[in-house]
């Protein structure tokens, strides 16, 4: 078979894409190596990815707008999302049902485990693993196939360089620990993790915990080990998960015939990592350009542009959020002393929820930058 493109992986930032290119006439095979895949992660998307995308209301176990952070001396401080709220997804039925889409809007969604990817006329050749599917033809590719990414070995992208390990444990609720269950719960703490965060999520049967480390540094089975006991749980947990976060977006994810997308790119915010947001709407933006590019010839680089020019900023702060507090238990206790502000938790909320960064008066921005300073100095 041959197809304008072929988008390989069918998370969310596949899925979409396939979608947004189907709608617009373009004929489009995706590929997902396993649709019964569940994919290791919080599932916490914010409300304008909800809105925006239309996910239906069955998909959203819970709504939150409660969020409390704990800091490494056990202090905590509780804060209110007014504006909106984190919902809480599993991501075995979001990605089938954003497959489903892709299908409904006229993508032929296939099974199979895409192992190589070879020029040819125009275009490439893909083949999959066993040929359980076989090899199709395609003048374009994007590749959505998460932080291991083979397509973006096949076509010689440059390296993800930031990863980070992280490991997540599901908790039916049991008494002990439906305490949990309307709240969600951030841990910086050095035992829980020395350069990320641990978190505690709330599903509609089950609690989601994890924590996250750079990888290949520190023992995240231990770092998880530790927070559990932390916590308090003794439960056991009905499953174990693990995988890679891909902090960093690469040095360039679009070439003369092909995109990468989502965590394929590198695409996951520093100090929060958020990607589920990130990787859809690579997907979208990714698709436009794939459109404009086979109707009118337009570079494919215009969605790397596009993609840097919206959110370079946003990855700018968070990496230097995460590099200033994330160093040290002191530094820590301070970012959470600096979270107790009215006026931080208005502006990281809202530019959480609809990734704008929504400017605060002079006389907040004054408030907050010497809060920081101070704070700073004092966790020094
Ligand atoms: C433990 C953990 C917790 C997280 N929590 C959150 C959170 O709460 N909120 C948030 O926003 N982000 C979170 N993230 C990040 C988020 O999961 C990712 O950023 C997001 O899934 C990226 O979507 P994607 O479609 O780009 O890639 P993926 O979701 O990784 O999807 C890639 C797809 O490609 C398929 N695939 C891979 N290789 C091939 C191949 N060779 N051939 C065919 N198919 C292939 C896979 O099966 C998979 O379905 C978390 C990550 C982890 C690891």
């Amino acid at each position: 078979m041959r197809y304008d493109v072929a988008v390989i992986g069918g998370g969310p930032s596949g899925a979409v894409a396939a979608a947004e290119l189907a709608r617009a006439g373009v004929s489009t095979v995706l590929f997902e190596r396993n649709f019964d895949n569940v994919k290791p992660c919080g599932g916490a998307i914010p409300l304008g990815l909800i809105e925006e995308f239309n996910i239906p209301a069955e998909l959203v176990e819970k709504k939150l707008s409660r969020m409390r952070a704990r800091s490494p001396k056990g202090r905590f401080i509780e804060m209110r999302m007014p504006n909106g709220y984190v919902g809480m997804v599993r991501r075995e039925k979001f990605d089938s049902w954003l497959r489903s889409e892709a299908e409904k809007a006229g993508a032929v969604v296939v099974e199979g485990l895409v192992n190589a990817i070879q020029p040819s006329g125009n275009g490439f050749v893909i083949s999959t693993l066993n040929n359980k599917v076989p090899p199709v033809e395609a003048l374009r590719i994007i590749g959505a196939d998460g932080a291991n990414s083979k397509t973006a070995d096949e076509l010689h992208f440059p390296a993800n360089e930031l990863k980070v390990i992280a490991m997540q444990q599901r908790f039916k609720y049991t008494p002990a620990i439906r305490k949990f269950s309307d709240i969600v719960e951030i841990w910086f703490d050095g035992e829980v993790s020395p350069d990320f965060y641990g978190w505690i999520f709330p599903k509609a049967d089950h609690l989601a915990i994890g924590t996250g480390t750079e990888d290949n540094k520190y023992n995240i089975k231990a770092l998880q080990k530790r927070f559990i006991q932390k916590i308090g749980i003794t439960d056991t947990p009905y499953l174990d998960e693990a995988a890679k976060i891909p902090m960093k977006p690469r040095k360039s994810f679009t070439a003369e015939k092909s995109i990468l997308i989502g965590d394929a790119a590198g695409l996951v915010t520093p100090a929060n990592g958020e990607g589920i947001f990130f990787a859809m709407r690579s997907g979208k933006l990714g698709a436009r350009a794939m459109i404009e590019h086979l109707k009118k010839n337009a570079p494919l680089k215009n969605y790397e542009d596009e993609f840097r020019q919206l959110y370079a900023p946003i990855f700018f702060g968070l990496e230097v959020l995460q590099a200033v507090y994330y160093r040290n238990d002191r530094l820590r206790e301070s970012f959470v002393a600096i979270c107790a502000d009215d006026d931080v938790q208005r502006i990281t909320f809202d530019s959480y929820l609809y990734k704008k960064m929504v400017p605060a008066p002079w006389s907040t921005q004054m408030k907050i930058f010497s809060k920081n300073i101070y704070h700073l100095i004092k966790g020094r």
